[in-house]
């Protein structure tokens, strides 16, 4: 093992289903402290948005992103999906985050991760999150003007944690295949890292025979992206997919990043997608999320998408309230 297997770096970005785009702002942006770094549409149905939230620039590893689907049905997150979607904040923020959510209303319990305090909550459709006091990651670009102070913001994902029916072959394609190598357990949870490991490059894996298995509705997670560095390497890792008998679309431009897609034999839906070119390939990083953006091969429909898609009201500072 080793050496001759590729590695992942760690999460690009987590995508979910919203029912309600504005509440899931709010949300993200008034507690959580996330930038609002893209309003886009969903490509495959494009009459509905896709957001993205992250830090300031929206660095690979901090993209927290919805498809607005309301009309989708509302059942139950399970096995098959990645159940919980885990952010890095710093070990000694952990206090005035239960503190700030407190204040704010949302319920929240404290928990220990493999040694770490956390808190774990519910994002506004029901997600299952945590933050996770271990922010060693460094790479992110914080928000100046956001409603959090920078020595307290979430510096991107931790971790996701995906439940299966039946570990075994998940954990095969994971560490022969994808490179990952497991590296605790408490349990039923089996930790794996990829790249450098540590926060944005860590996996949990829960075993749930018993069930019961998810369902693609609002309230749950739609997938899990991995990163790779460029389009050389993102073909490479659809060879080695295909070879280890994975069923993996084309490469598709999602402008801005080129994206892979197959299903882990545990069902769960993953990505891999290019670091390159961005959320600033289209605005500048002060403008970023503040007009629907579209690719080029959607222009031809943006008068209609004015008109059919919901206004979206971003929070600022102003009306989040002090930091
Ligand atoms: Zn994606």
């Amino acid at each position: 093992m080793g050496s001759s297997v590729a590695s992942i770096p760690g999460i690009h970005h987590v995508t979910c289903i919203t029912g309600d785009v504005q509440k899931c702002v709010d949300f993200y942006v008034s507690v959580l402290g996330l930038r609002f770094i893209k309003k886009s549409i969903n490509q495959d149905l494009p009459d509905t948005y896709h957001i993205y939230f992250g830090d300031y620039v929206g660095t690979p590893g901090t993209a927290m992103t919805f498809f607005g689907w309301p009309t989708w049905p509302r059942q139950r997150a399970g096995s098959g999906q990645v159940t919980t979607v885990s952010f890095q904040v710093p070990g000694d923020s952990v206090a005035f985050w239960s503190q700030r959510l407190k204040r704010l209303g949302i319920d929240h319990q404290r928990l220990t991760r493999f040694g770490a305090d956390a808190l774990g909550l519910r994002d506004a459709d029901g997600i299952q999150l945590e933050l996770v006091g271990d922010a060693s990651d460094e790479r992110w670009v914080p928000w100046p003007d956001g409603p959090v102070d920078r020595q307290h913001a979430i510096r991107g994902f931790h971790s996701v944690a995906l439940t299966v029916a039946e570990a075994a072959a998940t954990v095969d394609l994971l560490t022969t295949t994808m490179g990952f190598r497991q590296v605790i357990r408490d349990g039923k949870r089996l930790r794996f890292e990829t790249g450098p490991g540590g926060p944005h490059a860590i996996l949990d894996l829960i075993e749930s025979p018993e069930g019961p298995a998810g369902e693609e509705s609002i309230g749950t997670v739609h997938h899990v992206a991995w990163r790779t560095p460029d389009a050389a390497a993102q073909g490479a890792w659809r060879d080695t997919l295909l070879k280890a008998g994975r069923n993996v679309t084309p490469v598709i431009d999602r402008w801005y990043f080129k994206s892979i897609y197959y299903r882990e034999p545990g069902g769960v839906l993953f990505e891999i997608a290019t670091d390159g070119p961005g959320f600033t390939v289209d605005e500048t990083p002060e403008k970023l999320g503040t007009t629907l953006s579209l690719p080029p091969w959607f222009q031809v429909r943006r008068d209609r998408l004015d008109q059919v898609l919901p206004r979206i009201v971003v929070p600022t500072t102003a009306t989040t309230g002090a930091h």
